[in-house]
């Protein structure tokens, strides 16, 4: 077979791959907060408001749920691009959707990921960087979510870490999300930097920064993806 028409065909059958998978993206926080409570996990005791605030750009003084959701319309554009099946959690800032719920629109969609887009406050202004955010490996309901939440995550942040001049704060288990612990399908929160530091509050503001954020996630989904077992 002709070489360039071999590396079409493995093109065609890479993109009809991904067509079979769903990406669920979670923009964080949404216009007005809603601090009525909601357990953090199924038969826990422990409560947290149904959508916390949010920060807002200590710089821009642009809020954190019109920054999410921004950059999660570009992140969804890339991924349609790339064939996957989207489903958003929100489209727009005058909803209210509980964190519990945004966990079951990912479940009952079956989504094979679900990407939740946030950015960070610090009271130290000088911390910056962005990080990821994965359920616990302990807890009982999301001990079998882990190691595909921490599979992606390894390859989206080796891939944001190519980004020149990018600050890393690593992986992180967290295990007081109340979006983490009541989701069936594997699930990380992409913390893009910190809002509270004025220089990378600028740069989240930014539209060429916010396209290098965006290619580095969608090259690591789709090495995810590819490298399923
Ligand atoms: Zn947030």
């Amino acid at each position: 077979m002709n070489r360039k028409i071999g590396a079409i065909l493995v093109l065609l059958s890479l993109a009809s791959l991904l067509t079979a998978f769903t990406i669920c993206i979670d923009p964080g926080h949404q216009e007005k907060a809603n601090l009525s409570q909601e357990q953090i996990a199924p038969g826990s005791s422990e409560t947290k408001a149904k959508v916390s605030t949010g920060t807002r750009g200590v710089n821009t003084g642009i809020p954190e749920y019109v920054f999410n959701l921004e950059l999660s319309f570009i992140l969804r554009d890339r991924l349609q691009e790339e064939n996957f099946d989207v489903v958003m959690t929100r489209e727009r800032h005058d909803v209210d959707v509980s964190n519990i719920e945004r966990a079951e629109l990912a479940n009952s969609a079956a989504a094979d990921l679900c990407i939740r887009v946030h950015a960070n406050y610090s009271s130290d202004p000088s911390l910056k960087g962005m990080m990821l955010l994965i359920p616990s490996p302990t807890a009982t309901y999301t001990a079998p979510i882990y190691e595909e939440s921490r599979r992606a995550s390894e390859k989206i942040m080796a891939s944001l870490q190519q980004i020149e001049g990018i600050t890393s704060l690593g992986i992180r288990v967290r295990e007081d999300m109340t979006g983490f612990n009541w989701s069936k399908v594997p699930v990380l929160i992409f913390e893009a930097g910190f809002m509270s530091n004025p220089e990378e509050d600028a740069l989240l503001a930014s539209q060429d920064y916010r396209e290098a954020l965006v290619e580095a996630i969608v090259s690591g989904v789709v090495d995810y993806f590819l490298s399923r077992r």
